[in-house]
């Protein structure tokens, strides 16, 4: 029996992990979304042994160790702590839920934000767990403005704004003043976040922001960044945000460290591009327009297979296509061309919708789908 897809409230992290059909998901969050290059085999190795040697890259720029058996969480967590990717207080863990706009380089003002904002984690309310905060200050525009944060600093068009997510503007400010003014900004909106409102989206469509608080729009956004090599390394893709351990030891020789971004990719720093098999490294790779949840077995909401159908459909299908294995849609919050949804071992057809979306067809056997005709 399939069972429905439950929304949790909460974001898991190596001290909280969630529990899946195939063991405990063990969320890792490096600070600035970076690894050293040491960090990173450690990872791998901890993933080889503990795990199902697979690593799961989040939209959120976070790994996962999947499959991790009850008994391993501690000699888990004991690796995580040796190789300093584990936080001395569970508590901080929870509140580091910040993105950064991947690109940045030591001393540049998005890592001294960055930096800045991590010294003050403590400084910050309780808020709901999947809050999020970005610093976005590429000064080739927002590069994240499609990812998930309810408070972001971006660069304006004559200096750093604070914007709360779902506002169209945003509040002055300095590299002085950017980290108490969204201090104060999560502040604000602890006291309004509701049961039905635990968004900054959701809160400001119902309480207004103060005014002097949007006034001043963003930069244009950044291009979204391709596939290749980039001043900083290889931008290298992961099929469905999935990386294989093994390979990603392997792809490590000569690297100085990992980025991780939050569009299913990463940055082996100063190397060249790894051998195609396991990973993405052409630009113009189908599966990059593909989103596919894990879908049956691993997910219990799913009852049919997502990511098979997802690789023999890329190559069929226009524009962006989104294999759901339940209407939950975890794999793609935003609308695609194409969206399958599972339900009861078939698939249900969104056209330009989201997983959740009335669908224009129902019952459509997976066989069928194969050959990319419906
Ligand atoms: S969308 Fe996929 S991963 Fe999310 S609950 Fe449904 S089946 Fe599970």
């Amino acid at each position: 029996m399939t069972v429905p897809p439950t929304v949790k409230g909460w974001c898991p992290g190596a001290y909280r992990p969630m529990m899946s059909v195939d063991g405990l998901v063990v969320r890792v969050r490096p600070r600035l979304a970076r690894l050293t290059a040491l960090q990173a085999a450690g990872l791998c190795d901890i993933a080889l042994r503990y795990g199902s040697g697979y690593i799961d890259l989040t939209n959120r720029a976070n790994l996962q160790i999947r499959g991790v058996a009850d008994a391993d969480h501690e000699p888990v967590l004991a690796g995580l702590n040796a190789l300093g990717l584990l936080d001395s207080d569970p508590k901080f863990e929870a509140r580091r839920n910040l993105l950064i706009a991947p690109f940045w380089v030591e001393g540049d003002v998005t890592a001294r934000l960055a930096h800045a904002l991590l010294d003050r984690l403590a400084d910050l309310p309780d808020l709901p767990a999947k809050i999020g905060f970005a610093i976005d200050c590429d000064l080739a525009g927002p590069q994240l403005t499609q990812c998930s944060a309810d408070i972001r600093i971006e660069q304006g068009e004559t200096g750093l704004i604070l914007r709360a997510d779902g506002a169209a503007l945003g509040r002055a400010v300095t590299e002085k003043t950017a980290i108490p003014a969204l201090i104060e900004m999560a502040n604000w909106l602890a006291d309004h976040v509701t049961p039905q409102a635990r968004r900054m989206a959701s809160v400001v469509a119902h309480a207004p922001l103060p005014p002097d608080w949007a006034n001043l729009p963003p930069r244009a956004p950044a291009r979204a960044p391709k596939i290749g090599l980039h001043p900083l390394g290889a931008l290298v893709g992961a099929p469905f945000g999935q990386i294989d351990a093994r390979a990603l030891a392997k792809a490590l020789t000569g690297t100085a460290g990992l980025r991780l971004t939050p569009w299913r990719s990463f940055l082996l720093e100063g190397a060249g591009m790894p051998a195609p098999e396991e990973f993405i490294t052409a630009p113009d790779d189908p599966l990059l327009r593909i989103d596919a949840c894990p879908g049956a077995p691993l997910c219990p909401s799913a009852s049919v297979e997502t990511r098979r159908l997802a690789r023999a459909l890329a190559p069929k299908v226009q524009g962006s296509l989104h294999v759901s294995g339940c209407a939950k849609g975890c794999a793609r919050a935003r609308a695609a061309d194409v969206t399958l949804v599972g339900r009861s071992g078939k698939f249900d057809l969104v056209q330009g919708g989201c997983a959740g979306d009335r669908p224009l067809k129902t019952g459509l056997h997976p066989q069928d789908l194969m050959t990319g005709a419906f």
